[in-house]
């Protein structure tokens, strides 16, 4: 797949002599702009890390991570060592802590790429000092598990942790951390909980930064900011309070062309297994963006899309290169081939569509752009 470089002054829309039949642009500024807005609403005493596993859910991590280091941002997270290992080749001063921890025989993969292993149970705190041969070792992250039943140590590891303090001699903690399972759910008891169980676990360790909230946990307020915040989703524009106005700036649009318009009579139906049937004779406009560009086929027959400042609905099944519209109200010298269709903008964003497919933002963005043309705004390299 061709990716551009960040240029300051690239075309956010599809011309009409542009090869390209569908092309993600990624707003980098906007993501420059999430990051200062999460800055602020953490204040200067909290370290605010970005998280860019997945290659920056979906939006291409070797253009983003050097955005937000430029806006200030000194430690990123990543999912999987591999992922690390790209990205200390883009940032060769930032910290870059890896999420998934420290595979058996991965030690010194991490070493030599200066990576942070968030160590997840207490054999790969056996392992990361086993590689440190008996020195202090380079810094790593503590996960605790105070509720997900997912990554990091039990509460039953913590309790054998506590009780032999020679478990921790020698390793340098970058940060003691956990992560929250209701987060999006301001309501929930689980907040709180999980809160406690963090404070209580911090109290029985060696003094270390303390990290616990993501995108929606920055929102709970303060009291869950501790040292170090982790923001990946609110950075890309997916709204991290959802059911309020979304406070972040959207990042992400999608425009396809119009392959094709056609007649269709009262009576006949559109795409596979004749889901939709007409019930007026209607216009139909195919574009060139299915399932296998990540619009999930849930959205079939879901959701709608922008042309020429109107909405459009989705009729018929989403297949695997191509969806149908059903452009009857649209006057036909605008809905024509080549004309470029809105399926992402600032009014129908990632979170609009996720719903449309019965899912959430984090989902379909991860799955954008395999095919599409990239293009980034807003970079400054
Ligand atoms: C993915 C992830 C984050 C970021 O979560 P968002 O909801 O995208 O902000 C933070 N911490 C951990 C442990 C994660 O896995």
């Amino acid at each position: 797949m061709p990716i551009s470089r960040p240029r300051a002054k690239q075309r956010a829309v599809l011309g009409s002599t542009d090869s390209a039949g569908a092309a993600v642009t990624v707003n980098l500024a906007a993501i420059a702009a999430n990051y200062r807005s999460l800055r602020q609403r953490v204040g200067e005493r909290v370290t605010l890390s970005a998280v860019v596993k997945a290659n920056a859910y979906g939006l291409g991590m070797a253009h983003v991570a050097p955005a937000l280091a430029k806006v200030g941002c000194s430690l990123f997270f990543v999912a999987t060592l591999d992922e690390g290992s790209a990205l200390r080749q883009t940032l060769r001063g930032s910290r870059i802590a890896v999420l998934e921890g420290l595979l058996p025989g991965s030690a010194p993969a991490f070493i030599r790429a200066k990576l942070i292993p968030v160590l997840n149970e207490l054999s790969q705190l056996a392992a990361w000092r086993k590689a440190a041969r008996g020195g202090k070792t380079p810094p790593a992250i503590l996960h605790l598990d105070t509720g997900m039943s997912r990554l990091g140590l039990s509460q039953r590891d913590l309790a054998r942790l506590v009780a032999d303090r020679d478990l921790l001699r020698g390793v340098t903690l970058a940060a003691i951390m956990s992560h929250l399972a209701c987060a999006d759910e301001p309501a929930h008891p689980k907040n709180p909980a999980q809160l406690a169980a963090l404070h209580a676990a911090l109290a029985l360790l060696p003094p270390a930064p303390a990290s616990l909230a993501s995108s929606s946990g920055i929102f709970l307020g303060p009291e869950y900011h501790l040292d170090i915040a982790r923001p990946g989703a609110a950075l890309y524009g997916i709204n991290p309070i959802p059911g309020k106005s979304n406070p972040m700036k959207s990042v992400v649009s999608l425009q396809a062309k119009i392959l094709q318009v056609r007649d269709v009579d009262t009576g006949e139906t559109v795409g596979y297994g004749a889901t939709h049937r007409m019930n007026r004779p209607s216009r139909v406009a195919t574009i060139g963006v299915g399932y296998a560009d990540g619009w999930l086929r849930s959205a079939s027959d879901r959701g709608s899309a922008g042309i020429a400042g109107k909405r459009v609905p989705v009729v018929g099944r989403i297949s695997m290169d191509l969806m149908t519209l059903d452009v009857t109200g649209i006057d036909p010298r605008i809905a024509r081939p080549g004309a470029t269709v809105d399926l992402l903008d600032e009014t129908y964003g990632i979170d609009d569509a996720a719903d449309a497919a019965k899912t959430i933002g984090y989902e379909l963005m991860t799955l954008l752009g395999r095919r599409y043309r990239r293009r980034y705004r807003g970079g400054t390299r």
